[in-house]
């Protein structure tokens, strides 16, 4: 992706925006508290634009990534590598989440009203809890236009993975609508340079109403289930870093040191999908990571490699069998760590994206959904939290596959 220019500020660069902006954002919720709340529109619209371009986004860089790839035993390679490295990771979130929920027991001794907090629950009461056969059917989208209008990002990718493959397969004849895909790719990724302009203005938007409308007070109460879902991401976390040496051969620090732009954005935003701009630009300009790897593996990273979601879904799943008594039985086990990934994979990468998909795996194994209210006072706090490891993960494995295909410059990303 061809990147114009940083923008800055007073000779402010972007990064040191959003931190500046975070750090503002944090003193005005504590200084204003309730009455921070009306500058989360600052936030929303933010989103808003994101959401604007999202869809055609995914659609445009997933198929110009893949017809770029040229010969299709390129793009099956790196495909596979890339889908085979987010489920095993994601697997491997589920797993530490449901060790941290052994460990923490984070549903015992806490007395709840649990009908005070369902009344509460608002979307994750209202929302039918999603089931196995549902999911694998929603992979295939019945009419593509109505999967775009209503943002169904599963659909979208499905289509856009099939319809760059068909005119890979085409050659020649197809020579004109791949060079189409790659032109309006660049006009929408010109476009999400703009928007993302924007972008400290949200991160303080959406930091003062954070702060100011949940406070500390809410933490206490679940600070249990907080420090277990918060410890378990540090251990991705660091897991990445283990990754990126084994796997990709490389330095993990310049990674960690390089990636705090996008990691603030995730931490702010709590969206996957806000933040791939942000990813794509930053893991090309400073991690040397090439356009076509970054431009394939970060859109399907942010809409199905959710590994801190995958944790947070483990866990709370533990959360309430240990609040409702219930001993689950290792096939319950097994079910989880199904369930769990599944629902980790079609979250989607906003706000409290995999709230719904925490009905499947609570009902999955028997267990009532209506607790889900308890969690809507923790989950912007934790969703800050995961969804930066959600993003890491994308990053850290789209960066191992570009080191792995030798299309890394590590001159840069050791720079
Ligand atoms: N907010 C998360 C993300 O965008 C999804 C979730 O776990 O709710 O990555």
């Amino acid at each position: 992706m061809p990147v114009t220019k940083e923008f800055t500020v007073l000779g402010l660069r972007m990064w040191q925006q959003v931190v500046i902006c975070l750090v503002l954002g944090v003193i005005t919720g504590f200084a204003l508290k309730e009455q921070a709340a009306p500058l989360k529109i600052l936030g929303t619209i933010f989103i808003d634009l994101i959401k604007m371009v999202v869809v055609p986004l995914i659609f445009l860089a997933l198929a110009s990534g893949i017809t770029s790839m040229g010969d299709s035993a390129n793009f099956r390679r790196v495909g596979l590598k890339g889908i085979a490295a987010y489920l095993s990771t994601a697997l491997f979130a589920v797993v530490i989440g449901l060790v941290a929920g052994n460990l923490f027991h984070p549903g015992l001794g806490l007395h709840v009203n649990i009908n005070e907090f369902a009344g509460n629950a608002g979307v994750a009461n209202d929302a039918p809890p999603m089931k196995i056969q549902d999911f694998l059917l929603n992979l295939i989208s019945p009419n593509i236009f109505k999967s775009f209008a209503e943002g169904n990002l599963l659909q979208v990718i499905v289509f856009a993975v099939m319809f760059g493959m068909t005119v890979n397969s085409m050659g020649g004849r197809s020579a004109r609508v791949r060079e189409m895909i790659h032109d309006f790719a660049l006009v929408i990724f010109r476009m999400i340079e703009y928007i993302v302009r924007l972008a400290p203005l949200a991160v303080f938007g959406y930091m003062a109403w954070t702060v100011g409308t949940q406070g500390v007070e809410v933490l206490r109460v679940l600070a249990v289930l907080v420090v277990a879902v918060i410890s378990s991401c540090i251990v991705q976390y660091v897991l990445y870093g283990i990754m990126i040496a084994v796997f990709g051969r490389l330095n993990p620090f310049p990674f960690y040191r390089k990636l705090v732009t996008t990691q603030v954005m995730a931490f702010s935003t709590s969206s996957s999908k806000a933040t791939l701009t942000t990813a794509m630009r930053e893991m090309e300009t400073k991690l040397g990571v090439s356009g076509q790897i970054s431009q394939f593996m970060l859109p399907l990273g942010a809409a199905v490699n959710m590994s801190g979601t995958a944790i947070y879904l483990a866990i709370c799943a533990l959360f309430f069998a240990q609040f409702f008594g219930v001993t689950l039985t290792p096939e319950d086990y097994g079910v989880l760590l199904l369930t769990c990934t599944l629902g980790s994979i079609g979250a989607a990468g906003i706000p409290s994206g995999s709230i719904i998909f925490m009905g499947m795996v609570l009902h999955s194994v028997g267990l009532p959904i209506e607790g889900i209210g308890l969690l809507l006072g923790v989950d912007r706090i934790l969703d800050m939290v995961r969804t930066t490891i959600n993003i890491t993960g994308d990053c850290a494995i789209t960066l191992i596959i570009d080191a792995t295909e030798k299309t890394h410059n590590k001159e840069q990303y050791n720079s």
